[in-house]
């Protein structure tokens, strides 16, 4: 996978995640959870192998009970057998502190573990159990991420700032009173594991909320308030279009700002369908903004009265499916095919600009438009393709284009 550019990233700290680095400049780093029981240890480990094979850098898993815990050590042991090597985080609430205590093997195979500040224990334990697990990640050598999420926020910080609101002369919205819960959540929590002895080195925070807006908002100010390793994601984010367009948004705009170090797109998926699909679109989305090449893209027009055929529909199909069957064995041969553009265009009103502005086009013809296809690489014109097996030699100049330019002799 190629990095392309890093617009305006903020320059934090580099937390080291077995071996991936999230933050100080490093790719943003995709990552996804799995939604099997962790205590099922061949379920479990199909769907990281999934996840990990479509693409996700690391994989969160929940440890949530005692057969939980017991069973991450056996879940690392198949995976490595597997030769998959992603990092697994813990997902901790309420007994992380008991069970990273009781299950040492456990706290080892995992590379990082989650809290979250609003789930680790209530009163005068909140703060006992906060250091117990900041001390085991010590122990252990491992990073933390602080994840507030706005469904399970700190009661008692709620109550404190909502009292403190209501005493002004001119209370804030209870919105408002919401931010700054949310950032001040991750940002004591992380000042209090500093001063246990965890270095902002050992810190990602996230602040996941479910609305957009609401997101944005968060993170810009958690952003401007301290300099640790963020993890973005819009949570709840939901089914379908609706989830992949509102994660898309709010993921958007912050990274485009230079925000944001690591990613899940956390999506409903729907029943039957493949958990990998959170990984495609969290991989679309830093491909769109051109942060990272993950695969060769296709661009390609959406078609009009102009072509009735569905000729060019089908050629676009057969491209995009061939890129993809290719792609693990050009990985390993052709360095930099990722960022490979290839555009199929349904007639010679864009056609051509746009194959000129992709490393290697084609314009098939319109209605009543000669019965020829030009094909350009590099900008230029090179061939005219006719007859019945236009898709099947431009297949063939895309493979050789593949070799000459990505080769290397
Ligand atoms: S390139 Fe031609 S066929 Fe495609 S949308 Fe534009 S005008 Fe229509």
């Amino acid at each position: 996978m190629t990095a392309l550019s890093f617009p305006n990233r903020r320059l934090t700290p580099t937390v080291s995640v077995g071996g991936v680095h999230i933050g100080g400049g490093a790719p943003v780093v995709v990552q996804s959870m799995t939604n099997t029981d962790t205590a099922d240890v061949a379920a479990t480990v199909r769907q990281v192998a999934e996840l990990a094979r479509a693409g996700s850098e690391l994989v969160r898993i929940t440890v949530n009970n005692e057969a939980a815990a017991r069973a991450v050590p056996l879940i690392r042991e198949a995976l490595d057998a597997q030769g998959l090597d992603v990092p697994l985080i813990g997902d901790f609430h309420f007994n992380g502190h008991r069970l990273l205590t009781d299950y040492p093997e456990c706290a080892q195979a995992l590379a990082k573990y989650r809290i979250n500040p609003g789930n680790v224990g209530r009163g005068e334990k909140r703060d006992s159990q906060f250091a117990t697990l900041i001390e085991l990640a010590i122990r252990h050598d491992r990073p933390v991420r602080i994840g507030v999420n706005w469904g399970s926020l700190d009661p008692e910080l709620v109550a404190r700032l909502m009292d403190a609101n209501a005493r002004l002369s001119q209370p804030a919205p209870v919105q408002e009173v919401t931010y700054e819960a949310m950032v001040q959540s991750a940002l004591d929590s992380a000042r209090q594991a500093e001063a246990i002895g965890l270095p902002a080195e050992r810190i990602v925070l996230s602040c996941k909320m479910s609305g957009v807006q609401d997101l944005i908002t968060v993170y810009r100010r958690l952003a401007a308030r301290g300099n640790f390793a963020l993890h973005l994601g819009l949570t709840e984010a939901g089914m379908g279009a609706k989830g992949i367009v509102a994660s898309t948004a709010a993921l958007a705009v912050l990274l485009q700002e230079g925000i944001g170090d690591t990613i899940r797109v956390s999506l409903t998926p729907e029943p039957g369908a493949p958990r990998q699909r959170e990984v495609e679109v969290a991989q679309e989305i830093l491909q769109a903004l051109e942060l990272r090449a993950f695969a060769p893209q296709v661009t390609a027009c959406p078609g009009c009265g102009r072509t009735t055929s569905t000729a060019f529909q089908q050629l676009a199909l057969d491209v995009q499916n061939h890129l993809r069957e290719r792609l693990p064995a050009w990985r390993q041969r052709y360095p930099g095919v990722e960022t490979l553009r290839v555009a199929v265009m349904g007639c010679v009103v864009n056609g051509p600009g746009e194959s000129k502005n992709a490393d290697i086009g084609i314009s098939l013809p319109g209605n009543g438009e000669r019965q020829a296809a030009p094909v350009y690489v590099d900008g230029e014109k090179v061939a005219t393709l006719k007859g019945e097996g236009i898709s099947a030699d431009f297949i063939d100049m895309v493979d050789r284009y593949v070799t000459e330019r990505f080769g290397g002799s």
